[in-house]
């Protein structure tokens, strides 16, 4: 993929655009084929399709405190989709979840409504103004008691988490290394399923031969390479992931021997139980669900006269000036190339109106909206 080049833009040669493609790819074709995986010598280079009455919500760089996944697909209900809808775009947190989830349908003292939170309820009883103020509940004052009642029923819309960690290069230093990583992810349980997508390569099992010696047969392998499918991509299951016990207690891995000669400790680690999981399951989807996969342009530079989308069904940020598709940290307030967009653009002479930058951000905004439906 190092000399491709999307919408006649030459893409860098950098994780950021081939993490972009393969959100795309994800988001049209998921999931990959199935039948094909399970042994080393299977070849598939089409996707799938979820059943009518699933969905498939995808974001980028998301996770919990000490692991964040490169692209996470969310399989979704499509009907309780829907039904999240009138919640807002916004996520909501660990706290606004507790009390939307147990809103009462009939008024109640919130401390007699909500279970312990394991916290002091005064934190509760804020959050139940939060929740009131963003109209996803009713409140009431009776007395000097704060009683409330939901305005609609939390749906359980995430049917399965998955993880994928994009590595276009793994050399086998970069392969032992993810590979450690992925068996915490198998370890914890925390997704469903975990994956890599990789550069394919030419040799007999598609990928560099150290991914599948370095990483855990519970680890699925997406071979990528240049197609005509979405954003310009066939993607090939190579392995396919074991199903990772989400509903049961998950062990995490705080450290472990480094496997030397001389290395005789031993591994830390401890347990998290089933509950904690479900929590942070929705926790992220919510995350998810406000971000999506193309929140990075509320990060680049979409002001700058020199900023451009590189094939629109892709998208990929893109810069007139550099001559290529860039990075969102290289399209930062930083960039000593950036000049805002003329005023006239802005007023609406540009043949996009307000400009090309609000151009690009309403048509970023129209494909969110769109993946939330
Ligand atoms: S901020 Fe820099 S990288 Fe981004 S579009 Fe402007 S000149 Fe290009």
């Amino acid at each position: 993929m190092t000399d491709a080049a999307v919408g006649g833009w030459p893409l860098p040669d950098r994780e950021f655009a081939f993490e972009l493609r393969v959100c795309r790819w994800v988001e049209a074709c998921w999931p990959p084929e199935p039948g094909s995986g399970g042994n080393r010598d299977s070849r598939s280079s089409h996707g799938g399709s979820l059943p009518d009455d699933r969905v498939a919500v995808v974001a980028r760089q998301l996770g919990v405190q000490d692991r964040r996944w490169d692209t996470l697909v969310l399989e979704c209900d499509r009907a309780k989709l829907a039904e999240r809808a009138v919640f807002g775009e916004r996520a909501l947190d660990s706290d606004l979840l507790h009390v939307v989830r147990h809103a009462p349908p009939e008024w109640a003292w919130y401390r007699d409504a909500l279970p312990d939170p394991g916290y002091p309820w005064q934190y509760v009883r804020e959050a139940v103004h939060t929740a009131a103020d963003r109209d996803l509940v009713e409140t009431r004052k009776r007395g000097n008691r704060i009683e409330f009642r939901r305005r609609w029923r939390y749906p359980e819309w995430v049917e399965r988490v998955v993880a994928i960690e994009n590595k276009p290069d793994l050399d086998a230093s970069a392969a032992r290394v993810l590979g450690d990583q992925l068996e915490r992810d198998v370890a914890l349980g925390l997704a469903d399923e975990v994956w890599v997508a990789t550069r394919a390569t030419d040799g007999a099992d598609g990928v560099e031969p150290a991914l599948l010696e370095r990483l855990p047969v519970e680890a699925g392998i997406l071979a990528v390479r240049e197609g005509d499918g979405p954003a310009g991509l066939d993607v090939e299951p190579v392995w396919h992931p074991r199903s990772l016990a989400v509903d049961t207690p998950g062990t995490r891995i705080l450290e472990r021997p480094d496997g030397g000669t001389h290395d005789r400790s031993a591994a830390r680690f401890e347990y998290v139980d089933a509950a904690w999981k479900a929590s942070k399951r929705r926790e992220i989807a919510e995350r998810a669900y406000e971000r999506g996969w193309r929140g990075y342009a509320d990060h680049v530079r979409t002001d700058c006269r020199h900023f451009r989308v590189a094939d629109a069904e892709a998208p990929l940020p893109a810069c007139a000036a550099k001559g290529r598709c860039v990075t969102a940290r290289e399209c930062a307030g930083s960039c000593p190339e950036f000049e805002p967009e003329p005023p006239a653009w802005r007023a609406g002479e540009w043949p996009i109106d307000g400009g090309p930058g609000r151009g690009a951000m309403r048509l970023l905004e129209r494909q969110r909206e769109r993946r939330r439906e």
